[in-house]
């Protein structure tokens, strides 16, 4: 039997540049898992192709989807839902390949609780560890500014304690080699390898 793949899970903050990085991921040659395409209602952007970027679909296509169960996670942001396709997931995860997902925050807590044990990283402005400090320090803002951007970062850094790994997003190339080498690290983790050679000694 084939050893299942790895699920990937890159996700963070509205605007950290998920987005970018996921396609930096996908525009390197070697890159060796799987990107599984969403769905979701919102109108394709200009060079944006359908099954590419994303399955485009209606609100009522979406709803239907939902009520079949045929996601593995959905959230609506911005007025717009996003899902991801269930069945290609557990495929690819089957046949042995590793699979990518970039979503927001709220897909990543569901898959968090069906996939306990995937990789889930967490994207973070450069800012943002810095960001308490520097807002206190400064102390130019308006009371009310440095309370919104305070609560905003708490808010945020509390995000991550669902997640295994944190990755600034300070240059998209720093960025994505980091997340390639938390996969590689992944991929040797004694909790994933060693079921591999107890079967192995087993055997003998
Ligand atoms: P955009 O409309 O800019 O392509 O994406 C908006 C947000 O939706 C981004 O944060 C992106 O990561 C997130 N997103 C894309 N696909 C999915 C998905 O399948 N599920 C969830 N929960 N979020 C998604």
């Amino acid at each position: 039997m084939k050893e299942k793949g790895l699920l990937i899970v890159l996700s963070g903050p509205s605007g950290v540049g998920k987005g970018t990085v996921r396609k930096e991921i996908f525009s390197q040659p070697d890159t060796a898992f799987e990107y599984s395409i969403s769905m979701t209602t919102r109108q394709p952007r200009e060079g944006e192709v359908d099954g590419v970027d994303y399955f485009f679909k209606s609100r009522k296509e979406f709803e239907s989807l939902i009520q079949q169960d045929k996601l593995l996670e959905y959230a609506e942001f911005v007025g717009n839902y996003y899902g991801t396709p269930v069945d290609y997931v557990k495929e690819t995860l089957e046949s042995g390949k590793d699979v990518f997902l970039e979503i927001e925050v709220q897909g990543a807590r569901q898959v968090r609780e069906k996939f306990p044990d995937g990789l889930f990283i967490f994207l973070v402005p450069p800012s943002l560890l810095e960001l308490k400090n520097r807002i206190v320090t400064r102390g130019t803002e308006p009371a009310h500014v440095i309370n919104n951007r305070m609560t905003v970062a708490k808010e945020e850094i509390e995000m991550m304690n669902l997640y295994d790994y944190v990755v600034e997003n300070d240059q998209v190339e720093l960025a994505c080699d980091r997340i390639n080498s938390i996969v590689v690290a992944e991929h040797c983790r004694r909790t994933r390898v060693e079921p591999r050679y107890i079967k192995m000694l087993e055997a003998e």
